[in-house]
């Protein structure tokens, strides 16, 4: 009982580990995200010269914490989402919409379609 209550207590699961570490990455990325919307958005030419960072996508943020939820081509109007087993819910066509619960505060975020 003794030796048992040491090794929970010693060092913390490989899951617990793994969690942790996606945990710093997804806020890493949350931070790349808005450090390269301000560096674009306060000093655009230093974007464009040093960096080469300009999108022609726009980014679907969360409406609740402005988390990243994914990317839009208005070019060909299409929305691209990636993230593991990540869960987006489509109607497609006139009046329909896309659903995606954010990765962070899991706020269901929607897009509609205008046709
Ligand atoms: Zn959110």
């Amino acid at each position: 009982m003794i030796k048992l209550q040491q090794q929970r207590n010693s060092k913390p699961s490989l899951e617990a580990r793994i969690a942790s570490v996606e945990r710093v990455i997804f806020d890493l990325d949350r931070t790349v995200s808005v450090l390269i919307e301000n560096i674009a958005k306060y000093s655009p030419s230093m974007c464009e010269e040093k960096h080469d960072i300009q999108m022609k996508d726009a980014i679907w943020y969360c409406t609740n914490c402005k988390s990243k939820c994914g990317v839009i081509d208005r070019s060909s109007d299409e929305i691209r989402i990636r993230y593991k087993d990540h869960i987006v819910y489509c109607v497609v066509g006139k009046g329909g919409h896309i659903k995606t619960p954010c990765r962070r505060c899991s706020y269901m975020n929607e897009l509609k379609v205008d046709v």
